[in-house]
């Protein structure tokens, strides 16, 4: 009973983040609600809401899991390496390949994580307007 409760409040303040939390966001969250709750807790919880396909998580270049939304909407995210702007892809190519690769290994896939890493629209007329500035 206490798991499931546990479970509710972290889907809650996952589900009504604007980004992405990491595991010790969604812990400082938790703790205004329930200030027994133990990080090892929260782990074991959000590990069991990945299976459960709850929320899903996404890593980006810093190399920490954060945790965001199950898709309604199933996306992916572009991310800007000099502004760490972040924004939603809302396709995905890879559901087909996905099927095939259930198919061919046994797995039975919950999720995947791809982000794409680049410069945004802002950060490349930065650039140059510095470029020609030195020129
Ligand atoms: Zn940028
Ligand atoms: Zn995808």
């Amino acid at each position: 009973m206490r798991m499931t409760r546990q479970r509710k409040v972290l889907l809650e303040i996952i589900n009504q983040a604007a980004n992405p939390l990491s595991a010790e966001e969604i812990m400082q969250q938790a703790h205004l609600q329930d200030p027994s709750l133990a990080l090892s807790t929260v782990y074991r919880t959000l590990e069991k809401m990945l299976e459960m396909g709850l929320c899903q998580q996404i890593r980006f270049q810093d190399g920490l899991a954060r945790f965001e939304q199950a898709g309604l909407v199933h996306h992916h995210h572009l991310v800007c390496t000099a502004c760490g702007r972040r924004e939603a892809v809302p396709t995905c190519p890879l559901h087909q390949i996905q099927q095939q690769l259930e198919t061919a290994s046994g797995y039975k896939i919950t999720y995947h994580e791809i982000n794409l890493y680049g410069l945004c629209p802002d950060c490349q007329k930065k650039l140059a307007t510095e470029k020609s500035s030195h020129a």
